[in-house]
């Protein structure tokens, strides 16, 4: 084990450095804004919805304040009646299910399959009641669901598709991509694959009905100012993270491109004995995490452990299951086992824009060694 003599600190993430690439032309995007004085839903929002929607294959792109507000306004568009069910995932980042609340309806949770954490196709009908309004399917981990298999669901029992993309921008199901199977959502939060520079979001949508709408539903429910046909929100896409998301935009294939190299490298070095990411028939994941798993909670704290004894920095995606989360005890009932065996087994390994080759290398070292000595 020569390489455990020069050890390199790893981080999980460091977006000064991810950033810092972008430096230059920031500066020159900050300076222009001062000089132009347009503060609030500008031609840096407007230019960034067109060639985010273009990027993506939608006809239209509303740029809104967070990935929770895109996923809020995406449900306030549909206009459902109060208590209508919305099918999710039970493993998903809390804004997923939050959303949900806020928009004044009923999440129903489905069990995700074990090998893809993503919600489990076949349990989808089993849920489906008369109040089912909403599929809200989320491509966790940068991995893309079986949307032929969603898109029949939903034909038969006439729910519309709502996916979270948050973690998947760019990612692809038979060579399209996600958030143009539905109303799509998406965050720019500073960690997510195409981040800004603060707080961000945007929604996809292919008809124009709903595009106006939610034009209108992002700014106060208003499409002339001081004219409310809706009740709206304040959740604009703020006019200077918009710049700099247009320059980052053009980086998206190169960000996504260098991901998947390093995910490449873990899945073909990374001892077999650990279960580790599957991309599903006809997909095209984006890989916003990599992670693997481990046999049970035990192990898996102790790798995470021994790893931070080797300075290098993994991440848990997520330590509690929301039905399991202190505030949402009342609204969350049921059993989710496969859920909670996902929570309790999964580790994060360092897959940024920023992290090199070379640490991938180090870290699938350090952690075989682990495998064979200490497992
Ligand atoms: C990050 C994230 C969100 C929320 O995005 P914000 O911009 O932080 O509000 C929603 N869903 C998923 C799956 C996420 O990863």
């Amino acid at each position: 084990m020569t390489i455990l003599m020069s050890l390199m600190k790893v981080d999980y993430e460091n977006l000064q450095k991810v950033n810092s690439q972008f430096e230059t032309v920031f500066k020159e995007k900050f300076k222009e804004f001062l000089e132009k004085g347009w503060y609030v839903l500008g031609e840096e929002v407007s230019s960034f919805e067109k060639e985010f929607a273009k990027y993506n294959g939608n006809q239209f792109c509303v740029g809104v304040a967070s990935g929770l507000d895109a996923l809020i306004l995406a449900l306030n568009s549909l206009e459902l009646a109060e208590g209508s069910e919305v099918i999710v995932p039970a493993n998903t980042y809390i804004a997923t299910i939050l959303a949900i609340i806020k928009a004044g309806l009923k999440p129903i949770l489905v069990e995700p399959d074990f090998v893809t954490a993503n919600i489990d196709i076949n349990k989808i009908e089993e849920n489906i009641s008369e109040k089912t309004k909403v599929i809200l399917i989320v491509h966790l981990y940068g991995n893309m669901v079986n949307m032929q298999a969603v898109n029949e669901i939903a034909e038969k029992n006439k729910i519309s598709i709502i996916e979270d993309c948050a973690q998947a921008h760019g990612a692809m199901y038979g060579g399209k991509k996600s958030g143009t199977f539905g109303i799509g959502a998406f965050s720019f939060y500073p960690t997510k694959n195409l981040g800004a520079l603060g707080d961000a979001g945007a929604i996809t949508v292919d008809d124009r009905n709903l595009y106006e709408k939610l034009k209108a539903l992002r700014n106060y429910g208003s499409h002339k100012k001081y004219y409310n046909d809706y009740i709206g929100l304040n959740s604009r896409l703020d006019e200077l993270q918009a710049a700099f998301l247009r320059v980052k935009l053009k980086y998206l294939d190169d960000i996504t491109k260098h991901k998947r190299e390093l995910a490449t490298k873990y899945n073909s070095k990374l001892s077999d004995v650990l279960k580790k990411p599957k991309e599903i028939d006809g997909s095209y994941s984006v890989y916003h995490i990599y992670n693997i798993r481990l046999e049970n909670l035990e192990q898996r704290d102790r790798l995470k452990k021994y790893l931070e004894e080797k300075q290098i920095k993994t991440e848990i995606h997520y330590p509690v299951p929301p039905h399991k989360q202190k505030a949402y005890q009342e609204l969350l009932s049921g059993d989710y086992p496969v859920s909670e065996k996902i929570h309790e087994t999964t580790l994060s390994l360092p897959v940024s824009y920023a992290t090199t080759a070379a640490e991938v290398d180090q870290v699938i070292e350090i952690i075989n060694y682990w495998v064979k000595t200490q497992l």
